[in-house]
């Protein structure tokens, strides 16, 4: 018989009866809700990697995403402090690269990442955008920049620990780490609707964050939040959090 409670939450490590099955994807694998921390997360993580390719990306250019894109640019915007003349800025998985091009156009300093290196490529001739090929996995920066932000990215990263670890390196002190997300606290049981289930490859969203799960992140990593604001059309939340020491 499937054991029910087999694995231990990706961000605060709880396990056994404080895991429960939310969603069963096949014979073998499952989304599961830390009853602690509130992360939901598939489990066990021995599927095939998920392909994000230039066909992958192409499908991030609705109206909607546009728009998005916008709101996003603006959101930014809004936090970061006027006295920056020219702020730097490194998004973390670019997707269409429409908001970073809008924060070029502010007159920011703009970085990208991309796994997919031919789509990166695109975006680099695109919008003259430095988008380097790599996952946030495997990101050394050198360079210390004002703000990270990312959107839809880090429910794709198995180990959520690797992510804030990486940001907070490629912050400088003060800098401002800004996340949106899915948010796992609107997966309640079974039968929740939850439109970040539905994704063209069913293990995409290996490790969706609750509200909850990122403060834990924040604590662990040297973050202090700045805000967290809920957005129930999208299912999704935006953090953000400002990095509090250099070392
Ligand atoms: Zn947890």
């Amino acid at each position: 018989m499937k054991d029910l409670f087999i694995s231990s939450c990706p961000v605060c490590a709880h396990t056994g009866k404080d895991q429960s099955i939310v969603r069963v994807i096949d014979e073998k694998h499952s989304f599961y809700k830390c009853l602690f921390c509130g992360t939901v997360y598939i489990s066990p993580l021995d599927f095939a990697d998920v392909v994000y390719d230039e066909k992958y990306n192409s499908e991030f250019y609705r109206p909607s995403d546009v728009r998005k894109a916008g709101l996003m640019a603006h959101k930014i915007a809004s936090y970061i402090p006027e006295n920056i003349q020219k702020p730097s800025v490194l998004e973390i998985g670019i997707g269409n690269g429409l908001t970073s091009f809008l924060l070029q156009a502010l007159g920011y300093i703009v970085f990208g990442t991309e796994v997919c290196s031919s789509y990166a490529e695109e975006l680099r001739k695109k919008y003259n955008i430095a988008v380097l090929p790599l996952r946030i996995e495997d990101l050394k920066m050198v360079e210390k920049f004002d703000v990270v932000y990312s959107s839809h990215v880090i429910e794709h990263c198995p180990d959520p620990h690797i992510y804030f670890r990486n940001a907070w390196t490629a912050l400088r002190k003060g800098g401002l780490l800004i996340i949106d997300t899915p948010n796992a606290s609107l997966v309640r049981n079974l039968s929740s609707e939850f439109k970040h289930f539905s994704t063209r490859d069913k293990f995409e969203h290996c490790c969706i964050l609750s509200e909850k799960s990122s403060l834990y992140l924040c604590k662990k990593h040297g973050f202090k939040p700045v805000a967290i604001v809920n957005q129930p059309f999208y299912q999704s939340f935006f953090l953000v959090a400002r990095k509090l020491n250099n070392d």
